[in-house]
């Protein structure tokens, strides 16, 4: 028999309780023989609790630990399934994708929207197509739900109280596991196994809104190592400093203070371009980098990670960040059509009057 780790960390799909009390984590390994027995003709599988928390709870100190206890774990095992909440599995996918370079088998990270204890739970057929992602899907960090199997740090939760709850807007599934099931063969292997499992989490992800009073960022600024901006669309942010709520300012002390400063889009689809628009190009002009297509959550964990690599060094820190570590990220695509002719002239004819 195959051999599968399962290492479970908490979330719904181990949960008790629900209305009218609140769901907490339970004994998760007892209801797993009991709901789903049939996992175990799969895979001789391996239990192992690694932690038993509401995904709210996981913080980049436990994603390390995680990280290297599969560094240390997975050359034992034909694939490996880590259960998790829903609300922080993109997060923490990403940040396994980042830390475990090259993994010698897949690494399937799973929840549920109901516990796996419950009648109508969706859990039960995300572990099982879980299980079957680790045993024949690629060899990354992935996310199986809802019968679709995710690079993990191209995901978006998206759904709160629906079965498909993920997305990879930017990236096509890896695995469709309907009546057959089926696998694309993923990221190469580009080297060794390696664990690269240190962070630096002094980091500020600053979303860009209507209103956004710039004073409130420039006092972050000395408590910071690092910001991700989530801006608008293909990286944009107010500049005209007569309408009173310029961000520019941001950006030149940020660069002056050292600190980086990473834009990514609030929009789900294609990516940021810092040359397409007026605040884009100040950005650039200040040293920022532009995320390209890659998601919030792995945006901020890749500054994490690029932060504590590259502490003293601001080029290869933006190499770090504009080169794909575990193809989370597309390159050389422009990833937003240039505005017509029309459209810049209608612009500059706007900015004269
Ligand atoms: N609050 C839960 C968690 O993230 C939600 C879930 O698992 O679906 O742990």
């Amino acid at each position: 028999m195959p051999r599968v780790l399962l290492l479970h960390t908490g979330g719904t799909l181990g949960m008790a309780g629900g209305r009218p009390s609140a769901l907490r984590p339970a004994a998760f390994f007892k209801t797993l023989r009991k709901r789903a027995p049939e996992l175990f003709q799969l895979a001789d599988i391996e239990l192992e609790l690694f932690c038993n928390v509401d995904s709210s709870e996981m913080q980049p100190e436990l994603w390390s630990r995680m990280a290297a206890h599969l560094h240390q774990r997975l050359s034992h095992f034909d694939g490996a399934v880590v259960t998790h909440g829903t609300d922080t599995l993109a997060h923490t996918a990403s940040a396994l994708s980042f830390m475990l370079r090259n993994p010698p088998c897949p690494v399937v990270l799973t929840g549920s929207q109901r516990p796996l204890g419950e009648i109508r739970s969706d859990a039960r057929l995300n572990l099982i197509d879980a299980v079957l992602s680790a045993l024949q899907g690629p060899r990354e960090v992935t996310i199986c739900f809802d019968s679709h199997l995710y690079r993990g740090n191209r995901t978006r939760k998206v759904k709160v109280a629906e079965y498909d709850a993920f997305e990879s807007p930017n990236f096509p599934v890896l695995g469709t596991l309907g009546v057959d099931a089926t696998f694309e063969p993923g990221l190469k292997a580009r080297g060794p196994f390696r664990l690269f499992e240190r962070l630096d989490s002094r980091v500020f992800l600053l979303k860009v809104y209507p209103g956004l009073d710039p004073a409130l960022p420039l006092q972050l600024l000395p408590h910071v190592k690092g910001f991700v901006v989530e801006a608008y669309g293909a990286g944009n942010f107010p500049i005209d400093p007569e309408l009173g709520r310029s961000l520019r300012p941001l950006f030149t002390q940020a660069r002056e203070r050292g600190v980086p400063v990473l834009v990514v889009s609030q929009a789900h689809r294609n990516g940021v371009d810092l040359s397409l628009y007026e605040s884009g190009a100040a950005a650039l002009a200040e040293g920022a980098v532009g995320a390209a297509d890659m998601t919030p959550s792995a945006a901020l964990v890749k500054l994490m990670q690029g932060l504590a690599y590259h502490p003293n060094s601001p080029e290869a820190l933006t190499r770090f960040l504009q080169t794909p570590v575990a193809g989370e990220l597309t390159v050389g695509r422009l990833t937003v059509p240039p505005p017509s002719p029309a459209r810049r002239r209608n612009a500059r004819s706007a900015r004269a009057k």
